[in-house]
């Protein structure tokens, strides 16, 4: 039997258990293995899927290591995204201040790569020799004409949370500055949309098709110059609420830009995601009549394909450990669409409100857990029967070792699972993960030591 440790027991809530007194939106406990990236984590999970700018880590070479071509941003034109640059401090800066090597590094990047931007990510070590990232970039910022961002994302001094808002801080120093001459009065800006596998073009085309315009995506196949007029926008359209709730509110209250919260994952969620934003520009009644048809055209080409995945997928049991609550609850919206039952549900980032929420949404001894760690999901999903694990890159190896089917919904996925298509891409991977023959071989189904 897995025993939970102490200090944890209060972030794990078995729905029906009473009271409900659940404890969040707190640093991981030590020794705990959390499955939480750090702060310089967050910060680059925001801002790395800006295309057109460089993205140079100012820190050891560790930190740099799992940024390179990891993520399924994808980009309409440059790729600087794509690659890693780090400063690659080393002993002698660690002693003697690492300011001259980061001064050069930028002047030779942005001469080589002539980005529009620059972001400069402050690592630990950063944080503790003290080097005054921000004086370098603005004296690399005056001499070559382009943003030269800091983004202190030192990754001991917080949770993966503290690196979204470092990141929306570094956006929002870009907002404004460009013309907004040629933005429609109805227009968005799409905010967490990373351009997964292309999902923002799937989301940016419905609108378009809407007559929406579309200023910025944020930051999925991002581009300085758009961030720059992301100002003229009448509405933010934020998923991936964590991330980007920040900075929908810094720019409600210096350009007065309301904003919704919307997720685009599911048949039902993406209909609202659309509906909303035709709702708030009741101005025009065309683009609410173009919503419907959108989406009464899109539903009929999916719903006759999913009848076979929802046959064989009645009854199987889910587990869900993701980043962001908001795209949990759309998970099990999705999974209750394909008849499954969710057993597990957490989040890494979630707060009170989603929880509370979370909790509403779930059946009866369902596991809710916040800032879980492997051996934790183990446990429960053993315990629990799961015959599916939805999670990211570190939940998969945790997954398979138990002989369990895993969907990647996080960024490193190559399929696009967003918007009316991406509900179809979604069931056809759960069943084809769920109902594989491989997992008969594992030793949790394995009959008297059977078939090998
Ligand atoms: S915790 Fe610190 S040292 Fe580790 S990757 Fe994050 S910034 Fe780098």
């Amino acid at each position: 039997m897995i025993k939970v440790l102490d200090e944890r027991v209060k972030q794990i809530h078995e729905k029906g258990a009473e009271p409900f007194d659940f404890d969040c939106d707190r640093r991981s406990t030590a020794g705990s293995v959390s499955q939480r990236a750090c702060v310089f984590c967050g910060s680059r999970v925001v801002l790395y899927p800006i295309a057109d700018a460089v993205h140079l880590i100012h820190g050891p070479i560790g930190c740099a290591a799992y940024t390179w071509d990891i993520r399924g941003s994808l980009s309409s034109g440059p790729e600087l995204h794509r690659l890693s640059f780090s400063t690659d401090i080393q002993e002698e800066e660690v002693i003697f201040g690492g300011e001259k090597k980061l001064e050069k590094s930028l002047n030779e990047l942005i001469d080589i790569y002539k980005p529009k931007a620059a972001f400069v990510y402050s690592t630990c070590i950063i944080g503790v020799i003290g080097d005054d990232v921000e004086a370098v970039c603005r004296k690399v910022s005056k001499e070559k004409g382009i943003p030269v961002l800091p983004v202190h994302s030192e990754g001991f001094k917080g949770t993966k949370k503290d690196g979204y808002a470092a990141a929306c801080e570094s956006i929002f120093k870009i907002i404004g500055t460009g013309n907004t001459d040629d933005v429609s009065e109805f227009s968005i800006n799409i905010m967490g949309e990373f351009n997964l596998a292309g999902e923002a073009w799937i989301i940016k085309k419905y609108y378009e098709e809407m007559g929406v315009q579309v200023v910025s995506t944020m930051t999925g196949d991002g581009r300085v110059g758009d961030i720059a007029r992301a100002h003229g926008a009448k509405l933010n359209v934020v998923q991936c609420s964590g991330s980007m709730t920040k900075l929908a509110k810094m720019m409600e209250e210096r350009y007065g830009i309301p904003f919704i919260r919307v997720s685009y994952f599911g048949i039902e969620d993406v209909s609202e995601a659309l509906y909303e934003v035709a709702r708030f520009f009741k101005g025009n009644p065309e683009i609410m009549v173009k919503a419907k048809d959108l989406v009464k055209r899109e539903i009929s080409k999916i719903i006759p394909e999913m009848e076979k995945f929802r046959k064989a997928l009645r009854g199987k049991k889910a587990a869900i450990y993701v980043g962001g609550a908001f795209k949990a609850f759309s998970l099990i919206k999705q999974l209750r669409y394909l008849g499954m039952e969710v057993v597990l549900a957490g989040s890494q980032t979630g707060n009170k409100e989603d929880y509370e929420f979370l909790r509403e949404m779930c059946n009866d001894g369902t596991i809710i857990v916040d800032d879980s760690n492997p051996l934790e999901l183990s446990k429960y999903m053993l315990e629990k029967k799961a015959d599916l694990c939805i999670g990211g890159v570190k939940e998969r190896p945790i997954a398979y070792k138990l002989g369990i089917g895993f969907c990647d919904h996080n960024h490193e996925r190559k399929i696009p699972l967003a918007g009316f298509e991406g509900m179809y891409n979604f069931s056809k991977e759960v069943y084809n993960t769920v109902l594989s023959p491989v997992w008969k071989f594992a030793p949790r189904n394995r009959k008297h030591g059977g078939e090998r």
